[in-house]
């Protein structure tokens, strides 16, 4: 942890003590907050980021998404704001590692372990998702692991708001890697949970093997193979991995998202049925070993068929050398001199085009066209250029984001003759107005808010208002917002639960305040003594912080009454030693001084005096002073005063107490 040398308080509340680390997007602080009192990570986003005029309102809506969460795997998002230009993220501080700085001290972690992590982190997956909240940015980066073993999932939903999905090279540009990323994500496409799914088969890949499976110079290399490319498989990493745990990885890695684990609280369930020994799920499908070649929609046909060409043919060295065939061995020859023909034709085919573009060949014939739907417009220009054909652009309002290819004419591997290809391209969706929805019913904002374009998010929360009734939506009434975009809406329902607050150390009325926020009401409010917690805040709720509870529930107080207090006892006339023992032991726990003092034979061993009285309010620990008459002082180190001979009257000891210097009268007896 370095110590970043301007102390800075953001928004007159936030102290920043130290960083904790940068990231590619930003830079996260430990700092404290200091109306709760309470430590807290700030992640300052870096100025750049925010240029995009969008940019607040979609980081406003992941934020607030992601504050919702509320998970024993997630970190919990306090706060957010702006400050200088600067975006800010405030949450809860997670004392631990992240599982990134985990890989990079011990390379690969025991599969158990790995199975655990992996658990963990799908089951706050999959609560978000039931909760309508994709993460997009799954990666060791952002799973932390307390120092007792925890693990809590970070960064919800964050890449969305920073464009990450806008496009490959945007996505290149701003997360600066794509190991994590899925195949319909590299390819710009829209994500849903499955796509977290994916990103969490490469955590747990790289957990067993210690490396990711797919590594390249650029990201776009990257994501390239996370499209086309069987990785590696587990066992040729990791010799002696388990199948079961294997297979789990290849079905929440498969291409397609279809063949994927339908959920990831399915995921999390394999998981643990792996840690506790038991047969897998995972292990009922084809797809044993990673490396089968299942053909989906996100395959790209050529590069496959020159690939295994080439893996069979090339020393191992060349190129993907690790390729697992998982299909029973057949005779391959006539398949493989199949493809080499198809490849020398294509090969021909693309050479010619090409040749013919530049001028090298006489008259135009026909042309192979490459798929260049879903493309940027301008990566499109390039790959129908690089084959020597020309293209006719058409604008029209369409879903995908703005000067994305989203038909093309003829269609990939067709043969045009004459060369130019028709091109239809997004110019984005139209704008329309969100229709305000705020008080209605549930079903009747839906429907509105679906007539006029939009997606709709709904999310029950806990509320004193009528059942079903609409309390909040975002973005809000009358703003201008593309069609096909999300409306998000919270309800009252009935059925939520609230999560009891945490509200120790606040005072009595801030507490009461927070209760009424989250829908709870205030029940009874005890006074308990205590050294930590100052009088008049609280020490302990019940039910407890983070239980959950239906809403209206009443939550008692525990207040601190301030620190605890004894009421000194009477020694006076007591033998010292039963005085001592008394005052030594709870709960007053003195440390006892005894003071020998010149008295009558009779008050020998006799408390005559004790400072401080009798009687008083005190606290307990402190030091006590008792007068311990002798007729015969001894000329020892204790210390020795005078007395009058009267014993038992604490008024007289109380008017003498403030007296600390000896001083010896006469003493007469009778
Ligand atoms: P990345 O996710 O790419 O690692 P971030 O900027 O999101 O980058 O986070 C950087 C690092 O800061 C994380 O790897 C983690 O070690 C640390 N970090 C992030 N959030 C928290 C948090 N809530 N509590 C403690 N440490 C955190
Ligand atoms: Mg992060």
């Amino acid at each position: 942890m370095t110590t970043d040398p301007e102390k800075r308080i953001v928004l007159g509340r936030y102290e920043l003590k130290s960083q904790i680390a940068r990231g590619g997007t930003a830079r996260v602080y430990l700092a404290r907050d200091s109306r709760l009192d309470r430590p807290v990570a700030l992640k300052m986003l870096f100025p750049e980021l925010s240029t995009d005029s969008s940019f607040v309102e979609r980081f406003r809506r992941e934020a607030q998404a992601a504050a919702n969460l509320n998970h024993q795997n997630i970190v919990s998002v306090y706060d957010w704001g702006e400050s200088e230009n600067t975006y800010f993220i405030v949450m809860e501080y997670v004392d631990g590692r992240s599982l990134s700085s985990m890989l990079r001290a011990e390379g690969h972690l025991p599969l158990d372990e790995a199975a655990l992590i992996g658990s963990a982190t799908a089951s706050a997956l999959a609560y978000a998702h039931r909760h309508g909240v994709i993460h997009r940015d799954v990666k060791p980066g952002n799973v932390l692991i307390t120092s007792d073993g925890r693990v809590k999932v970070t960064d919800f939903g964050i890449a969305r708001a920073m464009g990450a999905d806008d496009s490959l090279t945007q996505t290149g540009l701003v997360m600066g890697t794509a190991t994590y990323f899925s195949p319909e994500q590299a390819q710009g496409h829209g994500a849903d949970g499955r796509s977290d799914i994916y990103s969490l088969g490469v955590v747990l890949y790289e957990m067993a093997a210690g490396r990711p499976p797919f590594t390249g110079d650029t990201p776009v290399a990257i994501a390239l193979q996370h499209v086309r490319e069987d990785p590696p498989s587990l066992s040729s990493l990791v010799p002696d991995i388990s199948p079961a745990y294997a297979a789990i990885v290849a079905k929440a890695m498969e291409k397609d998202p279809g063949a994927r684990y339908a959920s990831a609280g399915e995921l999390a369930d394999d998981l643990e049925r792996f840690r506790l020994g038991k047969p897998v799920a995972a292990a009922d499908v084809p797809t044993t070993v990673i490396g089968s070649s299942v053909q989906s929609e996100y395959t790209s046909v050529q590069p496959r068929y020159e690939e295994k060409i080439v893996s069979d043919d090339l020393p191992v060295a060349r190129r993907r050398p690790i390729h697992v065939e998982t299909k029973p061995p057949r005779s391959r020859t006539p398949i493989y001199a199949a493809l080499i023909a198809v490849l020398i034709i294509l090969l021909g085919i693309i050479v010619y085009a090409g040749g013919r573009g530049l001028g090298y060949f006489g008259a135009p014939v026909s042309f192979p066209v490459p798929n260049v739907v879903n493309q940027n417009i301008s990566q499109a220009e390039q790959s129908l250029s690089a084959v020597g054909l020309k293209y006719n652009v058409t604008y029209l309002f369409n879903q995908a984001s703005q000067g994305t290819v989203v038909n093309q004419n003829p269609s990939s591997g067709n043969i045009v003759s004459g060369g130019t290809v028709q091109l239809e391209v997004s110019k984005g969706s139209p704008m329309s107005q969100v229709p305000s929805v705020v008080g209605q019913q549930l079903s009747d904002a839906q429907q509105a808010l679906k007539q006029a374009g939009f997606k709709v998010i709904s999310q029950g929360v806990a509320s004193n208002q009528p059942a079903n009734q609409v309390l909040t939506q975002s973005p809000s009434g009358g703003k201008s917002l593309s069609t096909g975009d999300t409306v998000t809406i919270t309800y009252s329902d009935p059925n939520a639960s609230v999560v009891v607050p945490d509200l120790t150390g606040m005072s009595q009325s801030q507490a009461e305040f927070q209760l009424g926020q989250k829908n709870l009401s205030l029940g009874t409010t005890t006074q308990q003594a205590s050294s930590s917690v100052p009088s008049g805040y609280v020490i302990s709720t019940s039910p407890a912080a983070n239980t959950s509870v239906a809403v209206n529930t009443q939550i008692n107080l525990v207040v601190s009454s301030g620190p605890s207090t004894v009421t000194m006892p009477y020694v006076i006339s007591q033998q010292s030693t039963t005085a001592t023992a008394t005052l030594q032991a709870a709960p007053y726990n003195f440390s006892v001084t005894i003071i020998q003092t010149l008295t009558c034979q009779a008050d020998d061993g006799i408390v005559v005096k004790q400072s401080p009285i009798g009687g008083i309010s005190i606290s307990p620990g402190g030091s006590v002073i008792i007068y311990v008459g002798t007729s015969n002082p001894t000329t020892t180190s204790s210390q020795v005063t005078a007395s009058t001979s009267s014993t038992s009257s604490s008024t007289t000891s109380s008017s003498t107490t403030s007296t600390t210097s000896a001083n010896t009268t006469t003493t007469i007896c009778p």
